[in-house]
């Protein structure tokens, strides 16, 4: 069973783009098939794994000019990446204008997801119709957050889209989980924040908590995942943890399947 996971918040800067490449990486790295699609016109996901891409990206999926199968090509990340162009930035205006508008990139996954065990989203940072695309597309959202000031009132906004997607587009979308990103516990704020999501959302949220750490800052501008670039660091034990805790709930295999 092909999971499909959007990683999204409409705020920038949060750590959309660093987990979902290195969650990737950390569950090829455990023998799963997976893919990334780059949703973000700004590219980060596709930089920051070392992809150019094939000659078409995603704006020619979404926009039916090519199959997905031909704008997916391997990275040396460990999966297999959809790359984002700079002309995705027009695809939110031509989109608009489409039949089917929202349901593009499900139309477009559904051919290829059997390929793929995980299948990664990484949003870009707003609630446009891109974003709900990948929510449209998804089984689940996975939501980093920062835990300051403002991120409550974000994730607000961020649930009521998710619950009208749920309600008119795709009502099987669940929360794969909150996840505190850039994490600094000599923060009395964060502290602070981190327990009122444990009251509000308990067990949606992750139990791994990513630390602000520089290795996973640095590591984007060598193309490759904090894995491959520093795996000492506390940010890929982080992240390791993290998709040991995605792997703790696959369903256990069924007699007879094949080892993954
Ligand atoms: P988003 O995709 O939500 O905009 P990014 O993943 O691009 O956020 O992260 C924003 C910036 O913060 C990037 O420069 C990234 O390298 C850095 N960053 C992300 N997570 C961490 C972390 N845990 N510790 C330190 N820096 C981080
Ligand atoms: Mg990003």
């Amino acid at each position: 069973m092909t999971r499909i996971i959007a990683t999204a918040n409409q705020k920038g800067g949060v750590g959309k783009t660093t987990t979902s490449i290195n969650v990737a990486a950390a569950l090829a790295e455990q023998g799963r098939r997976v893919l990334l699609i780059d949703l973000d016109p700004q590219g980060n996901a596709t930089m920051g794994s070392g992809a150019a891409g094939t000659e078409r990206g995603l704006y020619d999926v979404l926009l039916g000019e090519v199959e997905a199968r031909h704008a997916i090509a391997p990275t040396a990340c460990g999966y297999d990446m959809l790359a984002a162009h700079a002309d995705l930035s027009g695809a939110e205006l031509e989109l608009a204008q489409a039949s089917q508008r929202e349901r593009r990139l499900r139309q477009a996954l559904a051919p290829i997801q059997d390929n793929y065990d995980y299948i990664y989203i990484d949003c870009p940072p707003a609630l446009s119709l891109l974003t709900v695309n990948a929510l449209v597309a998804a089984d689940a959202v996975l939501i980093p957050m920062q835990c300051e000031y403002y991120a409550l009132e974000g994730l607000t906004a961020l649930l009521g889209t998710i619950r009208r997607v749920r309600g008119q587009l795709n009502p099987a979308l669940t929360i794969e989980g909150l996840l505190r990103t850039m994490f600094d516990p000599r923060n009395g704020l964060a502290l602070e924040v981190s327990d009122q999501l444990t009251r509000h959302f308990g067990n949606q949220l992750f139990q791994t908590i990513i630390p602000r750490n520089v290795r996973l800052a640095e590591a984007p501008s060598h193309g490759v995942p904090v894995i491959q670039y520093d795996r000492s660091s506390r940010g890929a034990q982080a992240y390791l943890a993290l998709a040991a805790e995605i792997l703790a709930r696959e369903p256990p295999p069924a007699a007879g399947d094949p080892p993954p």
